[in-house]
């Protein structure tokens, strides 16, 4: 299995060897220089305390909740929570088919995920219940409150300190009704309020939905649509979400995206289209030979192909991994073809001990029963009795699945490094 190259059990004994080692060579000149050298064993001393004061050895679920993490994962369509989108049909005037929280979260459509829909009425409800919360949003105030809600509710508790959205196209395959400045505005805003208040770096990636060819042409004006915002409003990525068996026709957008200076993750292999295993994983190996993409997000089919896994890892594709609206939840609307994952054949444990670089994030933090990154860190530490080692992996692994340079990557892990050090 891929470790850390710092390890904190590594940390701590080259702290102790060179303590051990400053003492031993100043006392053995104790006699030589008399009372100069007493004055520097005191210095030491007090040295050593200093750099204890400076360790803070957390336990292991404080630990895992508090590593700094990327989260690269979340989308702005489920991204609203129940009683911000009740303040926001206050203001906006849009009646609501609920009055309180606790009554939604009782309701059916909405305690099912994408995922976990065990029939078309649900899965349909649970779509219009995602297109009624994005009726409130009408202002770029309102994006912005959104998004912020989020850092202060998910993102501070879990340390986060580099985020991306996932952000729907407007009044395409979404419920949004807002003008396009208006739109992009609100999120500028939420990145600069973000960064003030709370340190994180947030970015977006642009989403166009191609699930008919009908619909090509329509998604390369998306992707210019994107292009244009892309500077002010920080987008890094466009992320083409499609369940053509043949991944491949998406490639004259994926192409107009590169040229626009965009990267390329794509959602895969969690939407099933066939009964056929091996025709549920070759989009994945379409999509890293042919498309050459940055980053899978999700991927839980390429269980079935371990040849597929091992692929994955040779090309350190990074694969963002959400458990919580997988593991006991996996569920298609069309029939049992796929199986349901539980915590003991959820594919991140899997990929992760096949050395992909594999990392866990939220998806829909405030969906169902809302929940933050640094709750799903934790319920896969306890399912696995994993340990400090692999959550320094995983969050290291969090900010390699980023769409940013080499050098702002290897400036977070710098920080992270720093951070395992101190906190060890
Ligand atoms: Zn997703």
């Amino acid at each position: 299995m891929y470790k850390s190259v710092f390890r904190p059990s590594m940390l701590k004994k080259s702290l102790f060897v060179n303590k051990i080692r400053g003492l031993t060579s100043v006392t053995q000149n104790i006699s030589l220089k008399g009372i100069f050298s007493l004055i520097l064993v005191v210095l030491m001393l007090n040295i050593s305390t200093q750099v204890n004061a400076q360790h803070n050895e957390l336990s292991l679920s404080e630990f895992t909740r508090i590593i700094p993490k990327a989260e690269t994962h979340i989308h702005f369509s489920a991204l609203i929570y129940p009683d911000l989108a009740l303040k926001l049909a206050k203001k906006n005037n849009v009646e609501l088919s609920y009055s309180t929280p606790s009554e939604l979260i009782t309701d059916k459509t909405w305690t099912v995920s994408p995922f976990n829909a065990p029939s078309d009425e649900l899965w349909g409800g649970y779509f219009q219940r995602l297109a009624e919360f994005q009726s409130v949003i009408k202002t770029s105030d309102d994006v912005k409150e959104v998004v912020v809600e989020w850092a202060r509710r998910s993102g501070i508790v879990s340390n986060v300190k580099y985020a991306e959205i996932h952000i729907p196209y407007p009044n395409a395959s979404t419920a949004l009704d807002i003008d396009l400045d208006s739109y992009f505005e609100g999120f500028k805003l939420a990145r600069e309020q973000i960064k003030e208040d709370y340190g994180i770096d947030l970015r977006y990636v642009g989403e166009t939905y191609i699930l008919s060819h009908d619909v090509i042409n329509a998604a390369k004006k998306e992707v210019e649509t994107y292009g244009k915002y892309k500077e002010e409003t920080a987008i890094v990525g466009i992320s083409i979400l499609s369940i053509f068996p043949d991944i491949t026709d998406v490639k004259p957008v994926l192409d107009l995206a590169r040229s626009l200076g965009f990267k390329a993750p794509m959602h895969l292999g969690n939407r099933a289209f066939s009964p056929d295993k091996k025709e549920l994983v070759k989009p994945m190996w379409d999509a890293i030979d042919i498309l050459h993409i940055d980053r899978i997000d999700h991927g839980y089919f390429a269980s079935f192909d371990l040849e597929l896994v091992d692929h994955i890892a040779d090309k350190k594709i990074p694969m963002t991994n959400c458990p919580h609206v997988i593991v006991g939840k996996f569920v298609f609307p069309k029939g049992d073809i796929a199986p349901t994952f539980t915590w003991d054949n959820f594919p991140f444990k899997l990929f992760y001990e096949h050395d992909v670089v594999a990392s866990l994030h939220t998806d829909t933090p405030a969906m169902g029963s809302s929940y933050t990154l640094a709750e799903v860190y934790e319920e896969v530490v306890d399912q696995y009795d994993y340990d400090k080692e692999d959550v320094i992996v995983w969050a290291e692994n969090s900010f390699r699945s980023a769409l940013i340079s080499d050098s702002e990557m290897k400036k977070y892990l710098k920080e992270l490094k720093d951070w395992v050090y101190k906190n060890n």
